[in-house]
């Protein structure tokens, strides 16, 4: 199995042409299509929803045949290959959300390989917005989902053995660019990077339509039973067709505190920018916690507006972001930061 640095590198090779870290667009342009996504595998995600919205199709399919992408990576940290929690199980955390307010979300299930798929169902098939664990796994399979083995994958695997030895719980800071790694992270796991997982995606269509999806293993090692903000509406994704439409990552429980997602679609609503009203949301936190408390932590928004602008912010460098409008242009956006 590849490692995940690796992966990331071979991924990043394989789109070339049209990928490249570090560059400043001119977010002040409108975009329509537009999408973007959260961490480096936003960019293989971005293509896969691009697919979708560069045929004219509905962004509500573009975010969740996107992150399906991640999601079914092995090599990455989202889905059934990611870190376990500290019981020795994956469970999956997902939502998603489309212009008209529907919303689907799915907690704690186990064995699902496209917990968005399941959200999708939930807010299509149900009277319900969330479904969490046993319940959740239920309606899956009724929906005709498989029930995947319930096996680690080999760097999960490696991994938990080496957080086994000392059984801390604690979280750890992702700081995704090449040349800043390791520069925050307290404590390494034995691969190394694999110290967040989630993917957040929002989208607009050709028809000016807002989705969004969020899709998440969770913090790795997190204590069984464990939800952070990534299924939760409002806290890890928000989308209102009017405005705009967010989705957070980094530490679920200083999200939730802010309702983050929400808050950014909301400041928008009051005229900031995305990349300024994402920077409002982790200035919260930051008042919130005290500068040296959200030094220890990551926290990152990314939005984007009707008028097909984007942007982001997070507490700390390290966060990047993928950003794609046209066929020859997906690239990653360093996250400004604050500390
Ligand atoms: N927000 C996710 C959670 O708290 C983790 C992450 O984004 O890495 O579950």
């Amino acid at each position: 199995m590849l490692h995940r640095r690796r992966f990331l590198q071979l991924g990043s090779l394989g789109l070339s042409s049209f990928s490249f870290a570090g560059f400043t667009p001119d977010t002040k342009s409108g975009r329509k299509p537009l999408v973007i996504s959260t961490w480096d595998a936003g960019i293989e995600a971005n293509k896969a929803a691009w697919k979708v919205l560069s045929k004219g199709g509905r962004a509500l399919d573009a975010v969740e045949q996107g992150v399906m992408v991640t999601e079914a990576s092995q090599n990455c940290c989202v889905g059934l290959g990611a870190n376990p929690d500290r019981d020795g199980y994956v469970t999956l955390d997902s939502c998603i959300m489309d212009e008209h307010a529907n919303c689907g979300s799915v907690a704690f299930l186990e064995r699902i390989k496209h917990p968005v798929s399941v959200a999708r169902r939930v807010m299509e098939k149900t009277p319900h917005v969330m479904l969490v664990g046993t319940g959740a796994q239920q309606f899956a399979l009724e929906e005709g989902f498989t029930l995947e083995p319930a096996k680690l994958s080999d760097d999960a695997e490696k991994a938990y053995r080496e957080w086994l030895k000392k059984s801390e719980y604690k979280p750890v800071i992702n700081v995704e660019n090449a040349k800043k790694q390791t520069a925050f992270a307290p404590t390494k796991f034995d691969n190394g990077e694999w110290n967040h997982d989630t993917i957040g995606m929002v989208a607009m269509d050709a028809s000016g339509n807002l989705s969004g999806s969020c899709t998440t293993s969770g913090m790795g090692f997190k204590m069984r039973g464990r939800l952070g903000d990534s299924p939760i509406i409002g806290a890890g994704l928000f989308v209102d067709n009017e405005v705009g439409a967010a989705t957070a990552t980094g530490q679920g429980e200083d999200v939730i505190r802010i309702c983050g997602s929400h808050l950014v679609v909301e400041l928008m609503r009051q005229g900031l920018s995305p990349e300024a009203a994402c920077k409002k949301a982790v200035e919260r936190i930051i008042k919130i916690k005290g500068n040296k408390a959200s030094k220890e932590i990551q926290v990152g928004f990314i939005a984007i507006n009707k008028k097909g602008e984007y942007g982001g912010y997070c507490i700390q460098k390290g966060f990047s972001f993928a950003v794609c409008y046209a066929d020859d242009k997906n690239f990653m956006v360093d996250g400004k930061y604050i500390l």
